[in-house]
């Protein structure tokens, strides 16, 4: 069994983007620069932020935080987006998710110029995605690719099972695992009104599970040999730790883990390559390398 730790290739991959980074400079180009626009106070969306400034800073990129109360307006929202848009400075940006529920998401997001969109959620990325135009991939379905690239897990051919059909995780990771030259599987994705899961499951060469379920796929689920990808991120309570909880994932790591030919932890597999893709992506705008 080997271990896939994507906190490692996470640090390397950004030692690499920072490498890129210093020779743009020395060749007197700009520094990539990300902007993020927080709303509100959400401890999570603020760690995220945080963590995303951090990388950026690893990186070598210029980051501006942009930040507003949740009480603004969603036309007061749109109003910086579109500033953003026109601001020939910034290369990429995101707007944190979740929203506070009376702005629309779908239609801020859809108000990011696409070439902007390092996040890779506008309907524009999404699509030329899944047309195998270059573009840009959301982020954590281009770290599970990378994973399995750089761990030499072979895909093609090779039957895949995804749990989960979210548009930030499932149905871009069938996109990717299905596309021609790329994953080159077969998919099968399954989701809460699949009747055949588990049986699938069991067949499968790669499972990749994002169905924030704990400890959902067990050993009796998992073919020897297989790929088992966990994407889920779970708080559990656990009395034991000062936060008073842990990220569980989808997967039973303790039991699967032996069965498997690789294998990612939660935490430590998955979560950190999120944040490095989104790295990967603004160095790509600022590259103007989709969209010149
Ligand atoms: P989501 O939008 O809640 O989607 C969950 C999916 O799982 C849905 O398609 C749902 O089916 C399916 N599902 C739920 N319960 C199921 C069950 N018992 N059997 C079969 N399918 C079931 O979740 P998401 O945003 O994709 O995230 C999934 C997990 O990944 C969460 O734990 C999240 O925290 C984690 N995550 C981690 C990262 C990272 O960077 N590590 C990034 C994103 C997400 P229906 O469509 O039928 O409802």
């Amino acid at each position: 069994m080997q271990l896939i730790d994507g906190k490692a290739t996470a640090t390397r991959i950004k030692e690499e983007i920072a490498a890129e980074v210093a020779e743009m400079v020395a060749r007197g180009e700009k520094r990539p620069h990300l902007a993020a626009i927080l709303v509100g106070h959400d401890g999570g969306s603020e760690t995220y932020v945080h963590n995303k400034v951090l990388a950026c800073e690893a990186c070598g990129f210029k980051s501006t935080l942009i930040r507003m109360e949740d009480t603004i307006s969603e036309e007061e929202l749109l109003a910086e987006v579109d500033k953003l848009n026109k601001d020939e400075d910034v290369d990429g940006f995101i707007v944190q998710l979740p929203l506070p529920a009376h702005i629309s998401e779908q239609k801020i997001i859809e108000a990011i110029d696409y070439r902007k969109d390092v996040d890779g959620f506008h309907p524009i990325n999404v699509g030329r995605m899944a047309i195998g135009l270059p573009c840009y991939i959301s982020a954590t379905p281009k770290g599970i690719m990378e994973l399995l690239v750089r761990y030499g897990v072979e895909t093609s051919g090779k039957k895949c099972v995804i749990l989960g059909r979210s548009n930030i995780v499932g149905k871009p990771m069938a996109q990717l695992m299905m596309q021609k030259n790329f994953g080159d599987a077969t998919v099968t994705v399954c989701h809460s009104r699949s009747q055949t899961l588990k049986k699938e499951c069991q067949e499968a060469d790669i499972i990749i599970a994002a169905i924030g379920r704990p400890n959902f796929v067990t050993a009796d689920m998992v073919k020897e040999g297989a790929t088992v990808i966990d994407v889920g991120t779970t708080r559990v309570p656990d009395a034991t730790r000062k936060s008073g909880f842990r990220l569980n994932g989808d997967v039973k790591f303790d039991e699967v883990a032996p069965k498997c030919n690789f294998i990612t932890p939660v935490p430590g597999g998955v979560g950190p390559m999120t944040i490095c893709m989104l790295m990967k992506n603004t160095l790509s705008a600022g590259k103007k390398e989709f969209y010149p």
